[in-house]
C-alpha cells in the first residue's frame, strides 16, 4: 500500500501555504523524513493523503547570520549545521548535538525543523536550541489568509519553548503551519555553550539524559545562564531553579552542590521502557550536569 497519495515539493513559502489551503488533505510536512517515514509505515502516524516536501523551501534552507542574530532555517539538514564555521562559532551547543544525532546517513537528510516539530522532551537539537534561548519562527495559512493581497505568508516569531504543549505535541496548527526556522544570539566576549549526553550505543535514538549549557562569565561569576536538560519533564524542560542558584556565583563545589541540589529538587525525570528508569538518570545527572557545566564555564573564560 502506499504510504502517501500525492508529493509536492514547493520552492518558496507562498507556494507551501497555498499547497496546505488547496491540496487534498489530510497534508503534512516531510523533511528528512526520518521520524516521519518510519511513523507512517509502521502505523504510528493516521494515514496521509498529501506530503508536502519543505527541503527545497528557499527561506528554510538559509542559515546566516541576519543583524545580531544567527538563523537555522527548519529544513537544514543537521549535518550542514555541525560543518557551519558560524553555528560553530556561535552556536557551539547546537553543532555538538547536531553531531551526536543518529549516524551520518541520517544526519544527511534529518533536519533541525523536523527534530523539533516531533515535539520530544530529550531530542537532541531541541535540547540545544531551548539552552540558547532561541526563537521559533512559523508561518502559517489562517494569518495568510488575513494578509490584505493575500500571497505573502504571515510569519510570527515565539520563545521556543512555547512551541511545546506535551510529549509529541506541538502547538503548529496541522495542515496550516510550518516552521520557517530559528534565531539564536549571536555569541559575546565571555559567552560559551555546551551540549552532551549519556546514550546506549551511539547511532540507535534518542538519548538516555541530555544537558545543554549557555553561560555567560564576567569578574569570574557567572552573570547569565540557561541550562536545558531532556527528558526533564512532559516538554523540553528549563532547569530555572538552577539557574538561579548559579547566578552571581564563581564556579566551585559550593555553587556546583547547591546548583545540583537545585536541580534535583525541581527535575521531573521518568521511567521510559527502552531507557532508563527515573532512578537510574537522577543518578547519572550529577556527573553529566558538572561535564558540562564545567566545560561552558572554560570556554566562556
Ligand atoms: C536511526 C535513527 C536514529 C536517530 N537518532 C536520533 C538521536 O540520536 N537524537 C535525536 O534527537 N533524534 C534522533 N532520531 C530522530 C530523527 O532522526 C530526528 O528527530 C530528525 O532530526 C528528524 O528530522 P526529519 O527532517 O527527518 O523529520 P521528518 O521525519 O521529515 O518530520 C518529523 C515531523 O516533523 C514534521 N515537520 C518536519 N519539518 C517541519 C517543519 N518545517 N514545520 C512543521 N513540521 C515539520 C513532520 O510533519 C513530522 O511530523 C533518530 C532517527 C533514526 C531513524
Amino acid at each position: 500500500m502506499n504510504l502517501w497519495q500525492e508529493y509536492l515539493r514547493p520552492t518558496n513559502l507562498s507556494q507551501a501555504l497555498k499547497a496546505f489551503a488547496e491540496a487534498s488533505a489530510p497534508i503534512l510536512p516531510i523533511a528528512g523524513g526520518t521520524d516521519l517515514l518510519l511513523d507512517l509505515e509502521q502505523g504510528r502516524h493516521s494515514p496521509v493523503h498529501t506530503l508536502l516536501d519543505v527541503t527545497s523551501i528557499a527561506e528554510m534552507t538559509a542559515l546566516e547570520a541576519r543583524g545580531d542574530e544567527l538563523f537555522v532555517g527548519a529544513a537544514v539538514p543537521v549535518n550542514r549545521i555541525v560543518l557551519d564555521p558560524l553555528a560553530g562559532a556561535h552556536a557551539r551547543a547546537l553543532t555538538e548535538a547536531c553531531n551526536l544525532i543518529a549516524g551520518p546517513q541520517v544526519r544527511n537528510v534529518a533536519t533541525l525543523g523536523g527534530n523539533v516539530a516531533h515535539a520530544l522532551p530529550a531530542a537532541d537539537g531541541t535540547i540545544a536550541l531551548l539552552a540558547l534561548n532561541a526563537q521559533a519562527e512559523i508561518a502559517g495559512v489562517n494569518a495568510q489568509a488575513a494578509v490584505p493581497g493575500g500571497d505573502l505568508p504571515a510569519i510570527r516569531r515565539i520563545p521556543f519553548k512555547e512551541l511545546f504543549l506535551g510529549p509529541g505535541k506541538s502547538l503548529l496548527k496541522h495542515g496550516e503551519e510550518l516552521l520557517v526556522g530559528f534565531y539564536l544570539p549571536l555569541s559575546k566576549n565571555g559567552q560559551a555553550s555546551c551540549f552532551k549526553r549519556i546514550m546506549r550505543p551511539q547511532g540507535v535514538a534518542l538519548p538516555i539524559i541530555n544537558l545543554a549549557i549557555w553561560l555567560e562569565r564576567k569578574n569570574n561569576v557567572i552573570s547569565q545562564i540557561c541550562i536545558a536538560v531532556g527528558p526533564g519533564g512532559p516538554t523540553p524542560w528549563r532547569a530555572s531553579e538552577t539557574e538561579k542558584a548559579l547566578i552571581g556565583k564563581p564556579l566551585n563545589d559550593e555553587s556546583f552542590n547547591a546548583a545540583l541540589e537545585a536541580l534535583l529538587a525541581q527535575v521531573g525525570f521518568r521511567s521510559s521502557a527502552r531507557r532508563a528508569s527515573a532512578d537510574y538518570r537522577r543518578h547519572i545527572v550529577t556527573g553529566l550536569f558538572r561535564d558540562v557545566l564545567e566545560t561552558a564555564w572554560k570556554r566562556a573564560s
